[in-house]
């Protein structure tokens, strides 16, 4: 996998369907946590991640791929039973 640093000048996309190739977990300064305590597998953290960093599981339980999650914290704003939580990165 590539990190951001090897993206193209400008970060233009030159092939489509090529940020599986992108390791973009480097640039986030915010991780979410997801409670599975609290989680009702309702979806909706799936549905808006817009990086498709929130895996589905086959028990339909939830869990986010840290590899792709860039920190943008929309899957917690989407959770109405608040079980996610974004807590700051370590050394930063
Ligand atoms: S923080 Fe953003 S990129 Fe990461 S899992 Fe949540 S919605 Fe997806
Ligand atoms: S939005 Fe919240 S309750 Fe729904 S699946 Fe995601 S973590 Fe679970």
């Amino acid at each position: 996998m590539k990190s951001w640093k090897e993206l193209p000048i400008g970060a233009m996309i030159i092939e489509p369907g090529n940020s599986i190739e992108y390791n973009v977990a480097q640039w986030r300064v915010f991780r979410p946590v997801l409670d599975k305590n609290k989680c009702t597998k309702c979806g909706l953290c799936w549905i808006f991640c817009p990086e498709g960093a929130i895996v589905r599981n086959e028990d339909e339980s939830y869990e986010v791929n840290l590899s792709f999650c860039k920190g943008c914290g929309i899957c917690q704003r989407s959770c109405n039973v608040k079980a996610i939580t974004m807590i700051k990165e370590e050394g930063l």
